[in-house]
């Protein structure tokens, strides 16, 4: 305890320069025991900023920051009154408010007698001492807070600090990162450079390894990810960060860092990733399964009118969104009429009162294509009002021609049953016929008892039955082999022309027993009528279609021939018989269809003979078809690739120049009288004939065929008569010779000139004038 300074008179002096030093470096006040402040000096003024008078007489509340509580000052006033010094420091207030801390010592002053007559308070600022001490408390709480905070931080985010001491070679992990590696705290001390690495997954440990060296060597900081395996076996996905410490030489010392565990947002993102891509799949999965089924969708905000169409709808209708913005009025636009009658419909009734739709109907793509779709709707209520309509769109098109198919194939199959029936039953008939008369007129030409008239006419009957029969099996054979793709095309070069008077010959008298004409009417001269095909298939075609016009026509007349368009020949037979009626005319040229049931009883027939020509003709590459009116008759058109065989011309001529043999031209309009001439010529001697229709033609073909020895020039003919026709032929070449042919007194025609015939015979022919005639010009032995 320090006693009070009590000054002698010895040393006043003494005191008064100890004051003066005093003065000099502290602020001094002293006051008289009440504490009423008796003597300051110019420091207490300067730093309180109080003139003397207005402290003198003042007590020291004048300067209380009010910073101090009671008991301060009571312990204070109670230390001093008891005559102890007091020390401390005091925080006060200058007169503009501000404060200022002093450090304190209150020393009590006494009297002779020990009392205290005053006291002396020394003081030294140490405003900014307190300033200073309270920024390094300050700064401590900070740094403590902080410390704290990060703590918090770091655990709350559950991210582990490791430290690595490379001089020491030890690695210090904190909580955290132990338990990121599974291990227990203080086995962390003993962390060692390799058996750090024993965590680290293998597929990442030389990523790892080549990053660390790296770093030592020259990166300051460092940011890596890799995967721990932990001791129990379990995976962690790490992010590593940190920095290396050096020393100014550059060393390495050590490293420190942050672990954050990544393993739940790297299984998240692997979960998500994994959703993702089955999404994507599933997505995918379902396009392409729309895109099979052609099955798209549809969905329409009432409100809004908002039409939302699926990727597959987009294709059903042959567009794209890029293309296409779809609308209700649009999409309704599309339908057929009818169909779009009964959509508008149906979508009127969903949106008004609720009520879906599951429809089929016919609809254009935004190309015009023209397909079936299913469409059907399904309302969704919002306030129990409709809101939204939505449903399936599906191109069922396919389906729907493959169950046409399905049910013609049926009716077809049921149809081939039936016909298959009838076609037994019938054949039963067609063989027994014909085979009850060879049979039965056989065994009358063995009878003795049977005339030589009789056999000879009972003769015609067997094979006349026996032709029939082969004809059925001719018919057979063809239809089968047809039927099992057998027949190939057989093709040679065929003189159209000669083929169809070789069958008008065949024809004609059968013709004439049933009293019907039978007219041919070719459309190329000979030289051109040569073409490459096939000759038996097309004979086989033209034959059953004469005799079909033979068998189904009672009255008038059969005309037969061909014409050319463009690339093909287009041959016909016609006829003023029975015709057919429209429903019909597909059916016949079906296997085993005949117009209808009455047929095969008035007229017998397999009903195969149609049935083979059509597949002949598409054999031979053509087609055939039946234009007909019922009771009026019917004309059968086929058509086959007209293949033209162009050297026709010079190979006539050629081939006449080469033979040696006579060329004799005859003009003559009435088939049947050039064919009477060609072959009582053919008979009697060797030669080649070549036939013009009318003068005109005689005219070309002598043009064509320099080798022409003799022209037979018929007078009366279309286009060109004969005289004409001579005088051209005569100014061609005037060596030829001309004999006419008519019917006529021709030397009393005027146009007759014996300059230019050589001479003439009269119709009907009579064979031996003929040869006499011509032999005069030609050698007919
Ligand atoms: P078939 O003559 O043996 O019955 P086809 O196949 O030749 O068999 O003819 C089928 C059917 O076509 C005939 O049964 C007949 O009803 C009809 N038809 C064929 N040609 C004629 C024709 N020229 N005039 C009228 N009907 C015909």
């Amino acid at each position: 305890m320090n006693k009070g300074f009590k000054p002698s008179e010895k040393n006043l002096d003494e005191f008064q320069r100890y004051k003066y030093a005093i003065d000099q470096h502290s602020i001094v006040a002293i006051t008289d025991k009440q504490g009423r402040i008796t003597e300051v000096n110019d420091k207490f003024c300067q730093l309180s900023q109080y003139s003397r008078e207005e402290l003198i007489g003042q007590d020291h509340r004048i300067i209380n920051s009010g910073h101090h509580t009671k008991e301060f000052f009571k312990d204070l006033y109670k230390t001093i009154h008891s005559g102890r010094v007091w020390k401390g420091e005091i925080k006060n207030r200058a007169k503009d408010g501000s404060f200022y801390w002093v450090a304190t010592t209150i020393t009590p002053l006494f009297n002779n007698e020990g009392d205290i007559t005053s006291f002396i308070a020394v003081r030294t600022e140490i405003t900014e001492n307190k300033r200073i001490e309270k920024a390094l408390s300050d700064s401590e709480r900070k740094l403590q807070n902080a410390n704290q905070q990060f703590k918090i931080a770091t655990s709350a985010a559950n991210i582990g600090i490791w430290e690595r001491d490379l001089i020491l070679n030890k690695t210090y992990l904190d909580k955290i990162s132990c338990s990121l590696h599974g291990i227990k705290n203080k086995d962390s001390m003993k962390l060692s450079d390799k058996s750090w690495y024993d965590f680290i997954h293998p597929e990442d440990i030389l990523r790892v390894r080549k990053n660390y060296e790296e770093l030592l060597r020259s990166k300051n900081q460092f940011e890596i990810n890799y995967r721990v395996i932990r001791k129990d076996q379990s995976l962690k996905y790490i992010k590593s960060y940190g920095i290396v410490e050096r020393d100014e030489k550059g060393v390495a010392l050590r490293m420190i860092g942050a672990l954050i565990d990544e393993t739940k947002q790297r299984q998240t993102e692997k979960i998500l990733l994994e959703r993702e891509e089955n999404y994507r799949r599933e997505n995918k999965l379902l396009e392409e399964s729309q895109a099979v089924a052609k099955l798209g969708g549809w969905e329409l905000d009432i409100e809004t009118g908002n039409l939302y169409w699926t990727t597959e709808t987009y294709r059903i209708h042959d567009t794209s969104p890029e293309e296409f913005n779809p609308t209700v009025d649009a999409g309704v636009g599309y339908f057929l009429p009818e169909s779009k009658r009964i959509i508008s419909e149906a979508l009127e009734v969903a949106m008004s009162e609720g009520k879906g739709y599951d429809l089929i109907l016919e609809t254009y793509t935004t190309k015009g294509r023209k397909i079936t779709v299913r469409t059907t709707c399904k309302v969704t209520f919002v306030d129990n009002k409709p809101a939204k309509l939505g449903g399936i769109f599906q191109d069922i098109s396919d389906q729907v021609l493959k169950e046409d198919e399905l049910k013609n194939a049926k009716e077809k199959a049921e149809e081939n049953d039936r016909l298959k029936s009838a076609f037994l039953a019938n054949m039963r008939h067609e063989i027994r016929t014909p085979l009850n008369a060879v049979i039965g007129f056989s065994k009358q030409l063995v009878n003795p008892e049977t005339t030589e008239t009789e056999r000879k006419e009972f003769g015609r009957y067997v094979i006349n039955g026996a032709n029939q029969l082969l004809s059925l099996i001719e018919d057979i054979t063809s239809f089968s082999l047809l039927e099992t793709n057998q027949v190939h095309v057989n093709e040679s070069e065929v003189n159209i022309n000669q083929l169809l008077r070789d069958l008008e010959v065949q024809f004609k008298p059968e013709a004439e027993t049933r009293g019907l004409n039978i007219n041919l009417a070719n459309a190329l001269p000979d030289y051109e009528s040569v073409i490459n095909t096939d000759n038996s298939k097309l004979s086989r075609i033209i034959t059953n279609l004469l005799s079909n016009a033979l068998k189904f026509t009672h009255k008038g007349e059969i005309k037969f021939g061909y014409t050319v368009k463009e690339t093909n020949l287009i041959f016909f037979v016609e006829d003023t018989g029975i015709g057919i009626s429209p429903e019909n005319k597909a059916k016949v040229f079906d296997s085993f269809q005949q117009a209808d049931g009455s047929i095969r009883r008035t007229y017998g027939g397999t009903g195969l003979g149609l049935s083979i020509c059509k597949g002949l003709i598409e054999v031979i590459g053509g087609k055939i078809w039946v234009e007909s009116t019922l009771g009026k008759g019917s004309t059968f058109y086929f058509s086959i690739p007209f293949k033209q065989v162009v050297q026709t011309k010079e190979l006539f001529a050629n081939e006449e120049l080469n033979s040696g043999i006579p060329t004799i031209l005859i003009a003559e309009d009435q088939f049947i009288n050039f064919h009477y001439l060609k072959v009582i010529f053919q008979k009697r001697f060797e030669c080649d004939i070549l036939h013009a229709a009318n003068g005109e033609e005689a005219v070309k073909l002598f043009k064509s065929n320099p080798k022409i020895d003799l022209v037979l020039m018929d007078i009366s003919m279309p286009i060109m008569d004969g005289f004409d026709a001579a005088n051209l032929i005569n100014q061609l070449n005037s060596e030829v010779p001309i004999i006419a042919q008519t019917g006529y007194d021709i030397e009393s025609n005027e146009k007759y000139s014996p300059d230019i015939f050589s001479g003439y015979i009269s119709k009907p022919i009579d064979q031996e004038k003929l040869f006499a005639k011509i032999s005069i010009h030609v050698s007919i032995d």
